[in-house]
This record gives structure tokens, C-alpha cells and sequence, in this order.
């Protein structure tokens, strides 16, 4: 394994998580191949976006990091430690290092649980404090979300709450244990998009003010120009570009991220007109995916006699730019 640098959280490598899919009476028919050979590292306080279609494996790769599928093979490690290999009162501690904000707000709330029970829970369970101190800790997490005054939110149930209120106390129960890593499955999705905006903003001074680092799950390419340091494309199981936020927007590589960008509604025509020969199609069924590169059923750009017969290694084209693309070989 190789050594770490100091500032990196978190390491994933070569991380696989199949699923199998069984026939009754008739054993393995065969895996989905949801997450194939995935690496990547995240630095400390660093935000960092995975963008790809429904069915990329993305949240896959999230759940797995959450401790929640048990990758096939690869290492997830945090802090030094391998997450997959620990034992499970260690997963204790590691679940109150990562916070999760998941997608729907009001399926992730206790409907019977006022806002203070709520937020007071994680608390009790990780044995912080006495009644005195957890209030306390309550009423700072509150305003750190800014529900504020906060005494309009203590005793209410989630149901009374907007879905932006109701998001910001799934993002004050995930951070109220101060965790090092934040992942945020879609957070806004859901969400009126006049909040959206203000919710990315929030998660994004969270992320300075206690140098969090969050992996940012999206399939909107638009919202994390903004938002995150660095973006990673998903496509069918495997990372297919990493850059700076800036350079992938400006300077995009591979065939997928253009379709991703094509996509973006785009109010100057001249960038509109950036992405030519945008791919069309469908992803591919990740039981049996396509030799070779995975996008060559549909890339307008595919090398005929290559593409579709060995897999593209990941290319260094730039600073902390890396794609895997036979065009850059
Ligand atoms: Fe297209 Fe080939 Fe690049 Fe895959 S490796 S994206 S098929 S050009």
C-alpha cells in the first residue's frame, strides 16, 4: 500500500464493489459490477464533486465508503486506517468522523422527534457531555445552519419545517459530532432551487470554518463549478476524468464530460456551441459491460481496433488533470 501524504483523509484504491445476482435454486447468475477499480485520494478541508448519470455507481461508491457494502476487493482507508477491515466497535468511532446528508430530508428525520431530540441523539450515543452541554451544543449547531431564533426550531417536528429547514437539520445532525469528512448525496435535489443555492453555500463555509473535507455526489454538473475544489466524472463503475473544478469546465477531456457539459443548459450561445460531436445513447448494463473502454457504444470519437478492445489507462494531460481516454495516449 502506498505511503500517505499528510494531508490526505481519506485513499481510496483499486476499490471494487460487485453485487452478486442470484437465481433461485440456481446460484450466482452473475455480478453488477457497480464500482470497478476506483482510486482516488481526498485531501484535509479540500471539497470534492462525483458527477455521473443514475446508475454511474456513484452512491454505490459512497455507501461503500460509508461502511455500508463491503467492497470485493480494493482499500478505503481513513485516518491510516482501512474501513473495510474494522473491526466493529472501531466502526463506531469512524461513523462519528464521517456525517452523511443524504438526498431526501424528510425520509432521513424521525417524523416523532422534535428538532432538539434530533440533534441531541448522536450526542447521547457517542456519550458527549451532560444534558447542560448537549443543549449548548444544539443551540450552536442550530445557528451554525442558521435556524435561527432558535427557539422557533427547538420543539418542532421535521413535518413543520420547509424542505430547506428541514435539510438544514439533516446537515446540523451530520456535523453536530464535529466530523472530519462529510459526504452529501445530492443534498439539493430535492430541494425549490431557490435554496438550493443557499444550501451549497452553507455546506461550503461549514467546510471552511471547521476545515471539513466533503465528497459532494451529484449527477448536476452545473451546481459544482462552485462548490467543489476538484471534480471527478463517473461513468459505468470507474472515474473517467479528475481536474481542478475550473479546468474540467473549461478545459474538458474526455468524450463523456462533454455530453455531461453539452447538457448544461447554456445561456452564451458560443459556449453552447464548445461540444460538437456530443455522444448519444444509453449507459451500459454493468452486468455485462463493454470490453475496453466502457463508453466506446457511444463515443463519436472512438479508435476503431483499440477502444473497444482494451481498457484506456488513466493519462496525466495536465496539472492534476487526469483522464482515461485513448485520445491522449
Ligand atoms: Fe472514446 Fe476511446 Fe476515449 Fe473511450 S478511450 S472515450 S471510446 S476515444
Amino acid at each position: 500500500m502506498s505511503e500517505l501524504k499528510s494531508d490526505v483523509l481519506l485513499s481510496v484504491q483499486n476499490l471494487q464493489v460487485w453485487f452478486a445476482l442470484r437465481r433461485f435454486g440456481f446460484g450466482i447468475a452473475g455480478y453488477v459490477h457497480a464500482v470497478d477499480g476506483v482510486s482516488f485520494q481526498l485531501h484535509e478541508g479540500e471539497a470534492v464533486a462525483i458527477v455521473g448519470e443514475s446508475g454511474s455507481g456513484k452512491s454505490t461508491l459512497m455507501r461503500a465508503i460509508l461502511g455500508l457494502h463491503r467492497p470485493r476487493a480494493g482499500h478505503i482507508i481513513f485516518e491510516g486506517r482501512d474501513i473495510p477491515r474494522l473491526k466493529p466497535a472501531d466502526l463506531r468511532w469512524y461513523r462519528t468522523r464521517v456525517g452523511y446528508v443524504q438526498q431526501d430530508p424528510y425520509g432521513a428525520l424521525p417524523p416523532f422527534m422534535t428538532v432538539r431530540q434530533i440533534l441531541e441523539e448522536p450526542l447521547i450515543i457517542a456519550h458527549t457531555g451532560n444534558s447542560h452541554q448537549r443543549i449548548e451544543r444544539v443551540r450552536r449547531a442550530l445557528e451554525e445552519v442558521k435556524l435561527t431564533p432558535i427557539e422557533d426550531f427547538l420543539n418542532k417536528f421535521p413535518h413543520q419545517l420547509s424542505g430547506g429547514q428541514q435539510q438544514r437539520v439533516v446537515i446540523a445532525r451530520a456535523t453536530i459530532l464535529n466530523p472530519r469528512l462529510l459526504i452529501a448525496d445530492e443534498p439539493v435535489s430535492m430541494l425549490d432551487a431557490s435554496v438550493r443555492v443557499e444550501l451549497l453555500f452553507l455546506l461550503r463555509e461549514l467546510q471552511r470554518n471547521h476545515r471539513l473535507s466533503i465528497l459532494y455526489i451529484t449527477h448536476d454538473l452545473s451546481t459544482v463549478r462552485y462548490f467543489s475544489e476538484r471534480i471527478f466524472v463517473m461513468y459505468a463503475g470507474k472515474i473517467v476524468e479528475k481536474a481542478p473544478a475550473d479546468e474540467l469546465i473549461q478545459n474538458p477531456r474526455h468524450p463523456y464530460t462533454w455530453a455531461l457539459l453539452a447538457a448544461i443548459p447554456e445561456p452564451d450561445p458560443r459556449n453552447a456551441r464548445r461540444f460538437r460531436e456530443v455522444p448519444s445513447g444509453e449507459p451500459p448494463s454493468l452486468v455485462t459491460p463493454p470490453p475496453g473502454c466502457r463508453f466506446h457504444p457511444r463515443c463519436p470519437k472512438a479508435i476503431r481496433g483499440l477502444c473497444e478492445v482494451q481498457e484506456p489507462p488513466e493519462l496525466r494531460v495536465g496539472p492534476d488533470h487526469e483522464v482515461a481516454c485513448w485520445l491522449y495516449q
